[in-house]
């Protein structure tokens, strides 16, 4: 019993009101929300939806009658502004008061800003929100028909969905990255040139080692966006210009607060995702997890997370120990490549990389080991393996490279 208060009514606080009342948890419940949307999710917005394949509904976590069907105090448009920890209160933007006996933080992240000379120029924009993409799909429609340029900025996750989104529709792209190869920090040489081509296949003018120095409007004194200045000198025309240079953790309650918040923004959590405060509890892209089987903090932006963190969270607050201990992992799509990726080379990294398929025809499942033993996999057209992918880590089994590389061995039997 008690009253358990989220903030923020993203997916992992909605999976967390859900596994509350699923688990019997029979306290008052209230979600408070940014947005004036209830709770949806994020991927479709750089994929199908963006590019009018998936429809609206699909997107959102639970029916509109679900919350009140399950005694879920679902209140939206509210910014909470302030954590009271000593009255156990959370105040938001009107100056109202919630009580709570456990808070959970589920406030997510923002996307990062290009912060140079005329970053805020109209035209110039990020995408987390069905708002964004609603915006974006827009003018991408627009763009496409006017036979104008959408220039990324960044070559992430994001950045090379909604190139992948931009190509779709009609509009030529190019897309600006600061390493030698998009998602390079991710996937290393061999495989982030794998995106590459793919990009520049579909007609990408990919373009690696630059930086923007500034943008500039289309008109002099002008406020909509008109070309990208890189730091050579180089003048690109956009009629549009979408920034996808990461996001950071939205941690400035916690952080008020006196909560324990590491280097990179996350909340110090442990392994039942309790705060350095007992009462309260940070889920989704906020948490940096005490992690059991990797053995130290873990913190993903991803769906899968977001998705999870909220049985755990449900659990310790009804007083059961259910370390959170799900090994990341993360998805995308982008034309008509399909991938997964699972595991955590953490902080000591890989010293190798295994390639098992078809490297050409991008259909292959490629390992990344430290001392012989598989710490993170990826398959990449190639589906049904990401529970095998997951035993071969759990497992610390040294293998040896030429089975795992000869598509005739099952990972089983490695
Ligand atoms: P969020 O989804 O960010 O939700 C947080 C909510 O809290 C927001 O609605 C916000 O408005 C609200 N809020 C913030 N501050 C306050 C406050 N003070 N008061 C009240 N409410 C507040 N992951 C994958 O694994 N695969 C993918 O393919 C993938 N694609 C993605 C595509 C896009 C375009 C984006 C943006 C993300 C994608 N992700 C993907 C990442 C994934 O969506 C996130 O990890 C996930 O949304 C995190 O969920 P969350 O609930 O922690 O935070």
């Amino acid at each position: 019993s008690g009253r358990v208060v989220v903030v923020g009514g993203g997916l992992a606080g909605a999976k967390t009101v859900e596994a509350l009342r699923e688990r019997g948890f029979d306290g008052s419940v209230v979600l408070l929300g940014a947005e004036r949307e209830r709770p949806y999710e994020r991927p479709p917005l750089s994929k199908g939806y963006l590019t009018g394949s998936d429809e609206r509904e699909q997107a959102f976590v639970h029916a509109p009658e679900w919350y009140a069907a399950h005694d879920v105090d679902l209140r939206l448009a509210v910014t909470v502004t302030a954590i009271d920890r000593g009255s156990r209160e959370v105040v938001d933007s009107d100056g109202t008061r919630t009580g709570y006996d456990h808070l959970v933080l589920a406030t997510g992240s923002e996307p990062r800003r290009l912060d140079v000379p005329g970053g805020d120029l109209d035209g110039v924009v990020t995408l987390r929100t069905l708002a964004d993409s609603d915006r974006l799909r827009e003018q991408l429609a627009r763009v496409a028909g006017s036979g104008g340029r959408v220039v990324v900025v960044g070559g992430g996750w994001i950045g090379l969905e909604v190139a992948a989104a931009a190509r779709t529709a009609g509009c030529d792209v190019t897309v600006l990255v600061r390493d030698p190869a998009p998602l390079l920090a991710v996937l290393g040489e061999r495989l982030a040139h794998a995106f590459a081509d793919l990009h520049r296949e579909h007609g990408v003018d990919l373009r690696t080692l630059v930086d923007v120095r500034a943008l500039q409007p289309a008109q002099p004194g002008g406020t909509a966006v008109g070309a990208v200045e890189l730091a050579d000198g180089t003048r690109l025309d956009a009629a549009l210009v979408v920034v996808g240079i990461g996001a950071t953790p939205r941690s400035g309650l916690a952080r008020d607060a006196g909560l324990a918040v590491g280097a990179d923004g996350g909340i110090e959590v442990d392994s039942g995702l309790r705060s350095s405060d007992p009462h309260v509890l940070a889920v989704g892209d906020l948490a940096a997890v005490d992690h059991p089987f990797l053995g130290e903090r873990v913190r993903v932006e991803h769906w899968d997370a977001a998705l999870h963190h909220g049985a755990t969270a449900a659990a310790t607050i009804l007083g059961v120990d259910e370390p959170y201990d799900r090994l990341p992992y993360f998805f995308t799509d982008q034309y008509d490549l399909g991938m997964e990726y699972t595991g955590w080379p953490g902080s000591q990294g890989y010293d190798e990389v295994v390639v098992r398929g078809d490297e050409a025809a991008r259909e292959l499942v490629a390992f990344w080991l430290r001392q012989g033993r598989v710490v993170a996999g990826m398959n990449v057209n190639v589906w049904d393996v990401v529970d095998d992918v997951q035993a071969l880590i759990r497992s610390r089994a040294v293998v040896r490279p030429e089975r795992l590389a000869d598509p005739g061995v099952p990972l089983a039997d490695l």
